[in-house]
Order: structure tokens, then sequence, then C-alpha cells
């Protein structure tokens, strides 16, 4: 596959043994950094943190992208398959509570060999699939048995944004179909003490002056899989200091986020994460200097 990748719907047909596809990544897993992270949901992160683990590059490329150190500027360090899963095994005998795959699509074969391999070994902590939603549906069904909680992205409806923002204009049909395999996959959602162990959370950025088309994306999240997810509106957005379209250049105004966490709550909306207070700054966005991944 990686000699003439399709691993993801772009469908680069690439050999990533010399080349680069549009992840800007070739056949080696490179990963920014793998450590205990606190900023997830309360119900992934807990007390002891999740354990994340950052993959450089990236199959989505938002122009706002909030993580552009790892899926753009090339920050990373190759690892091999075996290398990847005592990082997995680690992470677990320092008490995170699960194991989060960041933007992991691109890598997901050999990702998929490292979990069954550190399984095999001992891992036994849930594995969370945290990616942006674009990937292909027969990618997702070679994760069944292997993942236990899906955390996709739901960016947008709208195809003249996905275009503008993500170079996507399929996206809304390419992330449904993604959702539906990952839904049927999990079933309901499965909590022990507090953190989920098995599921789905859908995350939906709401981003400067989109507020209709969030609305759109959260119609479609309640009518079509109603109590089956948990759907996490996330008001983060922080604006990045390079240069992308006039209209993402300023934070989410309180006013738009008030609108949709109103608007959720009309749909009937219980299942679900909000942000208070002042979510917007770095915080949320850890240091990408190769932590345990050295
Ligand atoms: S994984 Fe990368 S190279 Fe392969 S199809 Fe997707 S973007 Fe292209």
């Amino acid at each position: 596959m990686v000699n003439k990748c399709n691993i993801c719907p772009r469908a680069c047909d690439v050999d990533r043994n010399g080349s680069r596809g549009f992840c800007g990544e070739g056949d080696s897993i490179r990963l920014a950094r793998a450590a205990a992270h606190y900023w997830e949901e309360p119900c992934i992160s807990g007390d002891n943190g999740s354990g994340a683990v950052f993959f450089s590059g990236c199959n989505l490329r938002c122009v706002f992208c909030q993580n552009r150190e790892i899926s753009r500027s090339g920050i990373g360090k190759a690892v091999t398959v075996e290398q990847l899963a005592h990082i997995f095994l680690r992470l677990q005998s320092e008490g995170v509570h699960n194991i989060n795959l960041v933007t992991p699509t691109h890598f997901s074969e050999k990702i998929k060999k490292a979990l069954l391999y550190a399984k095999s070994e001992g891992l036994v902590l849930p594995i969370v699939w945290n990616s942006s939603g674009y990937e292909n549906t027969e990618s997702i069904r070679e994760l069944k048995g292997i993942v236990d909680i899906y955390m996709p992205d739901f960016k947008y409806v709208s195809a003249d944004l996905s275009n503008r923002y993500s170079k996507a204009a399929d996206y809304f049909e390419v992330a449904k179909k993604a959702l539906d395999e990952m839904v049927i996959q999990r079933g309901a959602p499965v909590f022990k003490d507090g953190l989920m162990t098995e599921g789905v959370i859908v995350r939906h950025l709401a981003l400067p002056g989109c507020v209709e088309d969030s609305k759109a994306v959260l119609r479609f999240l309640r009518r079509r899989y109603g109590n089956a997810i948990y759907i996490s509106i996330m008001k983060q957005y922080t604006p990045p200091d390079f240069e992308m379209p006039d209209e993402l250049g300023r934070k989410l105004y309180d006013e738009e986020y008030e609108e949709l966490c109103e608007y959720s709550r009309k749909l009937g909306i219980i299942q679900g994460f909000t942000q208070e207070g002042e979510c917007v700054g770095e915080s949320f966005i850890p240091k990408f200097n190769l932590e345990g991944v050295e």
C-alpha cells in the first residue's frame, strides 16, 4: 500500500519510499511527542492523563491547523513498529488511562501492527483513535477489535468550507461514511469510574464566522447518530500566526459559541462536552519537543 499509497481518501498513488503524498510523510512512522496529556475531554484525560502519541504529518492539513508544528513543519523522529509498541507499553507503565493516537490516519497500517504487537506483550489500556475524520471506511474496518474509542473530528458539512480550508470538497461524504463504521463497531458508549472505555466521541472545533455550518454539523450528528455518540463542541480555536484567510484571524466570539451551545440544547443533545471560560491559548497545544520519543 505504501508503494502506491491509497491509505487515505487522498489516494495519492505515490511510493512513500522516496516520494511524498499530501500528508508529507514517507514510509517510516514519525512521532513528535509521546507523553501524558491532560487537556482532552475529562472522560479521556481523567486524573492521570491520556497517553497521547502525536504522529508527524497529516492527511488533511487545514489552513488553520492548531498543531501546525507537527502537521506541516516536519518536526518528528522516525521509530520502528517495535519501538512504537514499546512506547505504548512504557506509557501504560507510567499510569496513563489510555493510549491516544493523535492524527494516526496516514500511518494506520503500521500503527495496527504496533498495537497488535504491544497487546501481545501486555498492553491492556483502551486505544483511542483521535483523527481528523477524513479517512477511508476500509481503513476503519481494519481497526475493528483493536480500537476501543473513536474520537474523530467532524469539521464541516459545507463543501465550500471544506474545500477552502482543507482542500477536501468531499470531506462531509467521506467523514460520514467513516463515522458510520466507527459507530457500528463500537455501539453504545461504556464508562468505568468516570472514564470512557468504549465508544465514540465526535469533536467539532467551532471556527470564527462559521456558526451556520457548525449548526449543520450538530444537526447532522444528532439526527443520524442520536445517543450512540458523545459530541464535544470546542471553543479553543487559536488564531495561528501564519498566513491564512483573513476571516480566521480572530478568536471565536463568546456569542458565537453560546449560540452553538444553545442550538445543541434545542436539538436535544445531552451526551456531550462544552468548554467553559477562557479556553483560547497555547495551554491546549503541547510542546512538540520529542518528549517520550527520544
Ligand atoms: S496517506 Fe498520505 S500519501 Fe497516502 S494517500 Fe493519504 S495523503 Fe496520500
